[in-house]
């Protein structure tokens, strides 16, 4: 590809974080510049449920991700690039990102978690599944063949026709695809699936340079490669070092996904060894973690950005975040509460609507809840993580994790 083609995305690391891996930095891409750490929101469908994208671009969300699997299942990758993609698509002018779809698609029939079981000694390889699980995926070094969960059809995604989704899809920033194991699986097994991910994401890199070159009356969008390894420290430095070293004919990786098996205690860990082996000069993307104290142990190992689908889902739930904890809005404490949800929120909600009122929309299972909900969640985490980007830079990065953490889980308020 050409150096003309590639300019339009770029990284700079800014200011680095006193004796941590952490530190603040400025990702520009074709539909705008992203400040780490940044909170990325995540419209699945191409719709952060129940708000509207202006909505999500007032309460500061710098970029959405949506996923491949579902965009590619309903209404399909080629409606979107027709459209003129993602961004375009949805009414968002910002950064988009789009996921593989490896996640989805390996974790079919098992209600999207991760229990995949594998005992090395019979190991095959089409027995990915936990057993009793009804088994709506398989994996081989090809590919993984799935059942949709929409109306049952056989699909097949490769590294090939994952590359091919995202670039139909158009988003800024993508995903190589990858197999995401389990803490469940053998060591025996995340090694050999290391290597299958290490060649996908060769066929990936490989793929990627042919249909930019194709496509290149299109805006560039650049690809993250995806570094698995689960919770063992060879594996996890191996396949930073691996993916970080690919060059496919002058095609490389422009940043990296830290995916997989994350071990809520062992997270930072991980995400130290990860950042340690990979180059400065490229952003990292932690894929699906969005708890405040995953984000500031994100942050300080050397992370700049996040998804998590919880913020928005937790909201329709009436679970919403305070200061002093998670709380559940239908709780019979809130009915007569004519203030915010949270006093010190700069939210939309919290600017225009009480406690007690949003208490009533639940209750009453008005669409609004949600919609109202899900801006305040959405907020408090999107702001969280620039608080933490602003105080990298004044030097009170550990004052802020001190107080919010100590505050936040102190109460143990709900859900
Ligand atoms: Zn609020």
């Amino acid at each position: 590809m050409s150096a003309q083609t590639k300019k339009t995305f770029s990284y700079e690391k800014k200011v680095q974080l006193d004796g941590a891996l952490g530190h603040t930095g400025e990702i520009t891409t074709p539909h705008g510049v992203i400040q780490t750490p940044a909170f990325i929101p995540v419209g699945t469908k191409a719709t952060v449920k129940a708000v509207l994208p202006e909505s999500m671009g007032d309460l500061g969300a710098q970029a959405l991700l949506a996923n491949a699997y579902h965009l590619y299942l309903q209404p399909g990758p080629d409606i979107v690039d027709e459209a003129g993609g993602l961004g375009k698509f949805m009414n968002w002018s910002g950064p988009t990102f789009t996921d593989s779809g490896g996640f989805q698609v390996l974790s079919l029939g098992v209600g999207f978690k991760k229990v995949i079981a594998m005992n090395e000694d019979t190991f095959r390889d089409d027995q990915v599944i936990a057993e009793g699980k009804d088994r709506l995926a398989h994996v081989d070094d090809d590919g993984v063949t799935f059942k949709s969960h929409l109306d049952g059809s056989i699909h097949r995604f490769t590294p090939e026709v994952s590359i091919g989704i995202q670039h139909q899809l158009g988003a800024d920033i993508m995903f190589a695809f990858d197999e995401c194991t389990t803490l469940h699986n053998t060591r025996g097994y995340q090694q050999k699936s290391l290597e299958r991910t290490r060649l996908w994401a060769k066929r990936c890199l490989v793929e990627h340079g042919r249909l930019t070159e194709l496509r290149s009356d299109k805006p560039y969008q650049a690809l993250f490669g995806v570094l698995q390894g689960a919770q063992y420290e060879d594996l996890r430095r191996k396949a930073a070092k691996d993916l970080s070293g690919l060059d496919e004919d002058g095609i490389t990786f422009d940043g990296f996904g830290l995916g997989g098996a994350l071990d809520k205690e062992k997270l930072g860990t991980i995400v130290s060894w990860l950042c340690e082996e990979l180059p400065d000069n490229k952003p990292r993307h932690l894929l699906g973690i969005g708890e405040p104290d995953d984000l500031f142990v994100g942050v300080e190992n050397g992370a700049d950005t996040f998804d998590c689908v919880a913020p928005s889902r937790q909201a329709r739930t009436s679970a919403v975040f305070t200061k002093d904890g998670r709380v559940n809005l239908t709780n019979s404490k809130y009915q007569r509460q004519f203030s915010p949800i949270d006093e010190s929120c700069d939210c939309y909600t919290c600017n225009h609507y009480t406690a007690a009122y949003l208490n009533h929309l639940f209750k009453a299972k008005e669409m609004l809840a949600s919609t109202l909900a899900t801006i305040h969640n959405e907020r408090f985490i999107v702001r969280l993580v620039d608080q933490m980007r602003d105080a990298i830079t004044n030097g009170d990065f550990y004052d802020l994790k001190a107080d919010f953490l100590g505050r936040f889980y102190a109460g143990k308020a709900g859900a």
